[in-house]
C-alpha cells in the first residue's frame, strides 16, 4: 500500500523509543513505572477529567465503566447502532441487554428524536447510555444530554475515536458519568494497544481500578473477595501512549488539514459527500469518511487498493449484526444507509497536502471510469 488508511505516526525525535528504553532500563517493563501516571495525567491535563485510569484497551476501559456504575445481569442498556463492536461487546460482558438507537443524518451519530421516543416507549428505564463519537465526530451533545437527563439515564461516552474532538468547547469523553478512549494502532494516538477510563467520580475510578487489578483486596498477600479482570495497563505501552500525547495538538491538526484538503478536492463533485459536523461540533478528522453515489463502495474500494489506495467501509450497524439479531432497536434507515454507500479514505496525519490531493484525484478519476 502506498496510502494507508491510518498506521501508527511516530515521533520524529524518536521519543517512543527513548520512552522504552527507559522503562527496559529500569526493569518497569509490567504494571508499574512512572509512564504510567504520566499518561494517565497527560490524558487528564487535555481534557480537563478528574480521574483518568489507563488499561490494556478501549474495550476493556468500556467493560471497567459498567462494572464500575453497577450495570449487571437483566439491566437494559441503550447504545449507538452505528459503532464498532467494541462499544457494544461490554454491554454483554456484564450481562446486560443493549438496546440500539439509530443515527440522524446530520451527524451521522445517535439520532437525539429516537432515542426520546425509545424512552418514552420503554417500560424499564435503562441504566446507562452508551454513546459512540463515530470517527472522531462529537454527537449532538445538546440534545442528547437534555434527553438522558430527563429520563435519568447515566450517559457513557464511547470516545475511543474522539480524543481531542469538542462540543460547544468541551472534550468528548467528559460530558457523562464516565468516559473512554482507545490507543490501538489504527487510532489518532497509539500506545501499540491501549485504553483510558475517564470520570470525575472518585469511587468509580477507584471501583474500575479495584476490577482492573483481579479484584486484588488491599492487604499484603493475595485476599479476593470478588472476581476481577486483568486489565492493567504496562508500563511499557504507557511509555509509547505518553510519547504520543505529547505531539496530540500537532496530531489532531494534521488530521483536520487533510480532511480539509480533500474537502477542497472533492468540492463541486455532486457524487461525494463527507462526513458532516453540527455546527458546535470540532471533531478531530480521526478518519476521512465519504459517501459515494452511483457506485458500490466495496468495488470502489477493491478498484482503489489496486492502485495503492487503502480505503475501508463504514461501521456495519450493531443491530445487522447476526450476534444481535435478538436486540432490542429503534431504527431508521440511517446507519444502513451509510453502510451501503459510504468509505473511510486514507487519513493518516503523515499524509502531506499533495498526498491527499493524489488519492483524491484517484477516487475521482475512478468514480468516472466506474460510476
Ligand atoms: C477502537 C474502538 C473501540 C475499542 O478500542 P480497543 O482499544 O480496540 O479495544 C471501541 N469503540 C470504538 C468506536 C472504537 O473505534
Amino acid at each position: 500500500m502506498k496510502y494507508n488508511l491510518s498506521v501508527p505516526h511516530l515521533s520524529n525525535d524518536k521519543r517512543e523509543l527513548k520512552y522504552i528504553a527507559e522503562a527496559m532500563d529500569n526493569r518497569n517493563i509490567g504494571p508499574v513505572g512512572r509512564f504510567i501516571a504520566e499518561f494517565e495525567y497527560a490524558v487528564k491535563k487535555l481534557t480537563g477529567a478528574g480521574y483518568a485510569l489507563g488499561v490494556i484497551n478501549g474495550t476493556s476501559a468500556l467493560h471497567l465503566a459498567l462494572t464500575a456504575m453497577g450495570i449487571g445481569k437483566g439491566d437494559d442498556v441503550m447504545a449507538s447502532t452505528f459503532t464498532y463492536i467494541g462499544s457494544a461487546a461490554p454491554i454483554m460482558y456484564v450481562g446486560a441487554n443493549p438496546v440500539f438507537i439509530d443515527s440522524e443524518g446530520d451527524t451521522w451519530n445517535l439520532d437525539p428524536n429516537l432515542l426520546e421516543d425509545a424512552l418514552k416507549k420503554r417500560v424499564k428505564t435503562p441504566k446507562a447510555l452508551v454513546l459512540t463519537h463515530i470517527y472522531g465526530q462529537p454527537a449532538n451533545m445538546d440534545d442528547i444530554l437534555m434527553v438522558c437527563d430527563r429520563f435519568g439515564v447515566r450517559l457513557v461516552e464511547d470516545s475511543a475515536e474522539a480524543i481531542g474532538a469538542t462540543f460547544d468547547g468541551r472534550q468528548c469523553g467528559t460530558f457523562g458519568t464516565a468516559g473512554i478512549f482507545s490507543f490501538a494502532g489504527n487510532k489518532l494516538l497509539t500506545a501499540g494497544g491501549g485504553g483510558m477510563l475517564l470520570t470525575d467520580d472518585k469511587h468509580l475510578i477507584e471501583t474500575a481500578s479495584y476490577f482492573a487489578s483481579n479484584a486484588r483486596e488491599p492487604m499484603m498477600h493475595h485476599e479476593h473477595n470478588s472476581i476481577g479482570y486483568n486489565y492493567r495497563l504496562s508500563n511499557l505501552h504507557a511509555a509509547v501512549g505518553l510519547a504520543q500525547m505529547e505531539l496530540a495538538n500537532e496530531r489532531i491538526a494534521a488530521r483536520r488539514r487533510i480532511f480539509e484538503q480533500y474537502r477542497k478536492a472533492f468540492a463541486g463533485d455532486s457524487r461525494i459527500t463527507l462526513m458532516p459536523q453540527h455546527h458546535k461540533a470540532k471533531g478531530n478528522r480521526w478518519l476521512t469518511a465519504a459517501l459515494f453515489e452511483g457506485v458500490e463502495p466495496k468495488m470502489l474500494m477493491v478498484k482503489l487498493a489496486n492502485q495503492g489506495i487503502e480505503t475501508r467501509p463504514l461501521w456495519k450497524p450493531m443491530h445487522t449484526q447476526p450476534v444481535f439479531k435478538d436486540a432490542d432497536r429503534y431504527v431508521s434507515r440511517v446507519s444502513e444507509k451509510l453502510f451501503e454507500s459510504g468509505l473511510c479514505l486514507p487519513s493518516c496525519s503523515t499524509m502531506s497536502d499533495d498526498d491527499v490531493r493524489a488519492v483524491a484525484a484517484e477516487v475521482i478519476g475512478m468514480l468516472d471510469i466506474i460510476g
